[in-house]
């Protein structure tokens, strides 16, 4: 994998994004804000700008800390300086090599998850980003190690992130906007979660195709 399969992984983010946006939107209506949808699509379709723009020879870790840093400072919600982070941390994890294999992909996913967890302090079942990251890093960890094909492995993390994204629904919020509802909040899958399954659905994609 290169800079190519980070810029591939940003487009289909970016593409289903924007497809998912009213349905991210309505999520964040019964919970939130209702600016979900939108906030992910500003600032996955200022990646693809900034992505199309790098210069030749960019590496894929200072591709992806360019997509955190435009995640950041395109995204007016929580979820922008969440991901951004996480997306900057990743690309740090890949450090300086042009290419970059499966256990390093689970390094920089770690990363990720660790970045949003530090900035965020939210744990597992707070009904948030977290529940569906950490049990598809530990998902596509455990696979790897294992020897498993890369595209299989990263299918069986987009799945888990899935089930944690659907084991959002009975959870009650403790972080973010969500969390002011208290026991309201129960019943309603958590938009966070539902973007993060896409962010790894597109990851699954890409991966794929490569192989
Ligand atoms: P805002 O809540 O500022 O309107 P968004 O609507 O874009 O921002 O994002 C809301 C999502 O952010 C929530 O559904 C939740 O998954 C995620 N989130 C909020 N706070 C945290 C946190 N502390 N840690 C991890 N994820 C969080
Ligand atoms: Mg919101």
């Amino acid at each position: 994998m290169n800079t190519e399969t980070v810029t591939r992984w940003m487009h289909a983010c970016a593409e289903s994004i924007s497809e998912q946006r009213d349905y991210l939107t309505q999520l964040d209506a019964a919970i939130g804000d209702a600016d979900h949808g939108a906030n992910m699509t500003r600032g996955f379709t200022a990646v693809e700008a900034k992505l199309d723009g790098l210069e030749d020879g960019t590496t894929p870790g200072r591709a992806l800390i360019q997509a955190g840093s435009t995640l950041v400072s395109t995204v007016g919600g929580a979820s922008g300086p969440l991901w951004g982070s996480g997306m900057r941390r990743a690309g740090r994890a890949l450090g300086d090599a042009e290419t970059f294999e499966a256990p390093d992909l689970v390094s920089a996913l770690d990363a990720a998850l660790n970045g949003i967890v530090e900035l965020g302090a939210a744990e597992p079942g707070d009904k948030t980003i977290v529940d569906a990251l950490a049990p598809a890093v530990a998902t596509l960890r455990e696979r790897v190690d294992a020897g498993t094909p890369l595209p299989e492995a990263v299918a069986d993390a987009r799945a888990a992130a899935e089930e944690g994204m659907r084991a959002t629904i009975p959870m009650q919020a403790r972080k973010g906007r969500a969390s002011y509802l208290g026991e309201r909040s129960v019943g309603h899958q958590d938009p966070g979660a539902t973007s993060t399954a896409l962010i790894l659905a597109a990851l699954e994609r890409t991966v794929a195709e490569e192989s």
